[in-house]
């Protein structure tokens, strides 16, 4: 925790506990005290009042943050639920408008300091895009995602009798029985298709409230609206046309020749969609871990390896039970990485069962969490956050800088282990990229055609985009089960555009990569610099930090698909990949 470094202009509780019970009244008083102090330029009160103001703000934050991780760890507790709800559906939703607020008052003064010029940008930014007639509008979209989830969570399928949900077929869909896999795809697809017409009305109901926001705002379509509302300040829609193309153009091949050599390794005739899941290069599926200890033990010596420094923040992680990591029965389906933003502390949740998609989320999550344990140092809260596109590249990429250490003794596998989970990691950052350019495509189309609100027109079009991008797989008779996999993507209901921060961010990451390979300690010495600026710098100069830069065009992107192909030439071939170097003798 770092000290506060101005005496407090309205008395605040001294921990977030003292907000564990608290409702919106309780709060606002402490808001609207803020809001009341005299504020003027060069009276040398703006910086007492931003700190006051970023610590309140922590603390409401940490103590919803603690509301949040109660519920997940036993979703069965009634209470926990209730406070969890009271934080996100009354108290947050409040604490956003009195950000815009008080942000009103800082832009009002014209007052600015160097280093928190992006900060008042993205105040500027939501202060332009605020309209009081969109609250009920949001409200309402928060009430279909919550229609959207109740229908995904309750999908259920019939195998041999048994039900299964979507996410117990996964490991169904990797069977090396090729009927098995069939089976595991069109049960899954089904399911889907079932509730298509409930999706499709729902979207339909989404896209009028979208549309209706961003004409209340005065944007000309969605897609206008939301890079305003996301702070995309540094890429414009005509960039991710261009994301797009060079996808289709580099990317896409690259997939076509995986697929190639899976068609050639299976010895099938076609390819078909429920063979792109199983495992070309082990026979049994991997176990990384048994137990949480060897499972956390073992990431300590990795993270170690990649940086001590880094590797003494994982550690004290785990000393004062800062990862909750074992599945267990009540606990909420999934991973997250949160930030304990008072205390100055990141917290790891997931449901581990001992196999590699486990490992991968614990490395992805440390990256989140050594980004918050450096900007942990920037004094204000506003300074240490920064959009998606940064946020991933310090999971990414530690994801590929923790690669090399993942073979034992220092990590889980055995040599020939490790080949196939390298393998299996690069293909999918390819298989990924077409993926995220396929949804982002989509997205645009649907917020600026004039077609977009018809639910046949959606489903057309995400067929030709679909067959644009991702190629290489026979989906000829499965047209309607291609078509499911859109309403699969939650973002599209849930997260409009927020997609191809993932894109950016693996192609940052995967320069990061291509730099450790030449040079691991300066590679590294560069992350860590971009992780301490948080958010105080613009994107580019964020990614410049980190050694990468921002990739929209096909002959960078080219670049870094031919620098993952011939990591994945090699490894195929048995030989050491340039990657490989880089291990603990
Ligand atoms: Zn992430």
């Amino acid at each position: 925790m770092m000290p506060p470094t101005h005496p407090s202009l309205v008395p605040l509780p001294a921990s977030p506990d003292d907000f564990r019970d608290a409702t919106w009244d309780t709060l606002q008083r402490y808001y609207d005290q803020l809001a009341a102090v005299p504020l003027a330029a060069e009276s040398g009160v703006v910086e007492p009042w931003l700190a006051t103001w970023s610590r309140l703000d922590t603390l409401v934050s940490e103590a919803g943050t603690l509301a949040m991780i109660g519920y997940t760890a036993n979703t069965a507790d009634a209470a926990a639920e209730q406070a969890y709800l009271r934080f996100s559906m009354e108290i947050f939703p409040k604490v956003d408008e009195q950000q815009v607020r008080l942000a009103r008052r800082l832009v009002d003064l014209g007052w600015s300091r160097p280093d928190l010029e992006t900060t008042l940008r993205r105040f500027r930014s939501e202060i332009e895009i605020f309209r009081e007639a969109n609250v009920p509008r949001f409200a309402q979209l928060e009430e279909l995602s919550a229609g959207y989830q109740k229908i995904t969570g309750g999908l259920s399928v019939d195998w041999d009798g048994e039900p299964k949900t979507i996410p117990q077929l996964q490991p169904l869909l990797k069977s090396p029985d090729r009927a098995v896999r069939e089976r595991a795809f069109r049960v899954g697809a089904t399911a889907y298709l079932d509730k298509r017409d409930e999706f499709a009305s729902l979207f339909d109901r989404m896209y009028a409230l979208r549309v209706a926001v961003a004409r209340e705002a005065g944007f000309a379509d969605f897609q206008q609206y939301c890079f305003t509302a996301k702070h995309r300040f540094d890429y414009t829609p005509a960039d991710t046309a261009r994301f797009h193309d060079a996808v289709k153009a580099t990317v896409t091949p690259a997939v076509e020749r995986l697929m190639r050599h899976r068609r050639e390794v299976l010895g099938v005739e076609t390819l078909r969609p429920w063979d792109v899941g199983v495992d070309l290069n082990v026979q049994e599926p991997l176990r990384p871990f048994d137990t949480v200890d060897t499972f956390v033990g073992r990431a300590r010596e990795i993270f170690d390896r990649v940086d001590p420094e880094l590797g003494g923040q994982f550690r004290l992680m785990a000393k004062e039970q800062l990862l909750d990591l074992e599945s267990r029965p009540g606990k909420a389906p999934g991973g997250y990485c949160t930030d304990l933003s008072f205390r100055g502390r990141p917290f790891i949740f997931m449901n581990a069962v001992g196999v590699p998609d486990d490992v991968n989320t614990l490395v992805h999550e440390a990256g989140h969490c050594f980004h918050d344990f450096s900007t942990h140092q920037l004094p204000l809260t506003w300074q240490r956050r920064c959009g998606h596109e940064a946020a991933e590249l310090a999971s990414m990429s530690m994801e590929l800088l923790a690669m090399p250490y993942l073979v034992q003794p220092v990590g889980y596998y055995t040599p020939e282990q490790a080949r196939a989970a390298w393998l299996e990691h690069l293909e999918d950052i390819l298989s990924a990229l077409v993926h995220i350019a396929s949804v982002d495509a989509f997205q645009a189309w649907i917020y600026t055609s004039p077609e977009g609100g018809s639910a046949e027109a959606r489903d057309r079009q995400w067929l030709r985009i679909r067959s644009d991008f991702e190629t290489g797989v026979d989906w000829s008779g499965l047209e309607r089960e291609r078509v499911a996999r859109w309403y699969r993507q939650l973002h599209i209901f849930e997260l409009p555009f927020y997609y191809i921060e993932y894109g950016i961010a693996q192609l940052g990451a995967l320069q990061v990569f291509r730099n450790a390979v030449r040079n691991p300690r300066e590679a590294v010495a560069a992350y860590k610099r971009f992780l301490a600026l948080g958010g105080t710098r613009p994107l580019p100069e964020l990614y410049r930090e980190a050694g990468a830069s921002l990739v929209f065009d096909a002959a960078t992107m080219g670049e870094l698909v031919a620098f993952a192909e011939e990591q994945i030439t090699l490894l195929r071939s048995g030989k050491p990949a340039p990657f490989q170097s880089v291990m603990p003798v």
